[in-house]
């Protein structure tokens, strides 16, 4: 169609290898969704000034019986096509309030981070949301949950999106811009709405040390979202020079590498543990 009318071109081998490892996605993702075939990992997040785990996002993955672990960037647009990211958004949800209610044993500030999609916003919502619902059921603190969102979101449907993003702040529940820096919007939201952190995008903290413009933009988003009362995580951290000129630019919270890759949660709970022990 690209080519105009009459123009006709042939279906080449490569195409149809793409759409059918497309269509195998889709179904195995199906199937993976009825036999529950996820699970979560779960990456600290450090407060820099303490130098200690104070919150962790949970990461989804996929254990596919036949290709072995597969990473969310395979397969989330096949699960937003679908309107399958609801359901896996929900479990995903849920598994994290059950962490968090046991690591809050320990630490009852601590926070799990939860992404959701915009189409989580459009397709399934309503106001009244069952997310709130599970934590009242769990007796649990709307704060125990940070939404991760996009800037992208803030974009469409401007109003609907910021009812729901009320409603969670009214319930207690926080949200943190993912990956900012990186999205098409205006700044005007973030006076528009009650937002708790900003994650500055792993493309700005990757050169901050060999590239002066880098550190220029990652100080100025920290000074920026402190004068508005938002706390900063910066992501993608990898080497402790990145993670000093973080700490001198004010940053408040750091995640990446240099502390730990997303482990499952048995393991994350070994990185607890020295400071579960010595306080306890
Ligand atoms: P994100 O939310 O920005 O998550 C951070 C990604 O950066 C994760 O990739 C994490 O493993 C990776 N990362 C963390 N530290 C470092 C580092 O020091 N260096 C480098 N190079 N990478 C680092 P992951 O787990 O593959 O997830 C990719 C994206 O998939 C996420 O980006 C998020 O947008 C999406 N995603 C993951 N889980 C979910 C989910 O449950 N729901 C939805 N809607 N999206 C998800
Ligand atoms: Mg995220
Ligand atoms: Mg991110
Ligand atoms: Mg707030």
């Amino acid at each position: 169609k690209n080519k105009g009318r009459n123009a006709y071109c042939y279906f080449t081998p490569s195409m149809q290898v793409m759409m059918e490892k497309h269509l195998h996605l889709t179904q195995d993702l199906h199937i993976a969704v009825t036999e529950n075939q996820f699970i979560v990992h779960y990456q600290p997040i450090v407060d820099l000034n303490k130098n200690q785990i104070v919150k962790a996002e949970a990461l989804i993955r996929w254990a596919h019986p036949v290709h072995g672990l597969v990473m969310p960037n395979e397969f989330i647009s096949v699960a937003e096509e679908t309107g399958l990211i609801n359901d896996m958004g929900d479990w995903i949800f849920k598994q994290s309030a059950i962490q968090a209610k046991r690591w809050r044993q320990h630490d009852p500030d601590f926070q799990i981070s939860v992404n959701k999609s915009p189409v989580q916003f459009h397709t399934h919502d309503n106001v009244h949301n069952h997310w709130t619902d599970y934590l009242k059921n769990m007796q649990l603190p709307g704060d125990c949950v940070v939404i991760e969102i996009t800037e992208g979101l803030l974009l469409e449907t401007a109003t609907q999106v910021t009812e729901k993003l009320l409603h969670y702040r009214d319930c207690g529940i926080q949200v943190a811009i993912d990956d900012f820096g990186t999205g098409y919007s205006s700044l005007a939201y973030l006076k528009q709405l009650d937002i708790d952190y900003l994650k500055i995008d792993q493309s700005f903290t990757r050169n901050i040390a060999s590239h002066t413009s880098d550190l220029a933009l990652c100080e100025a988003i920290i000074v920026m979202a402190h004068k508005l009362g938002i706390k900063v995580i910066a992501e993608g951290i990898e080497t402790p020079a990145q993670c000093e000129l973080l700490i001198q630019a004010g940053c408040d919270y750091g995640q990446g590498y240099l502390f730990s890759k997303p482990v499952a949660a048995a393991e994350f709970e070994t990185l607890l543990t020295p400071r579960v022990s010595a306080d306890s």
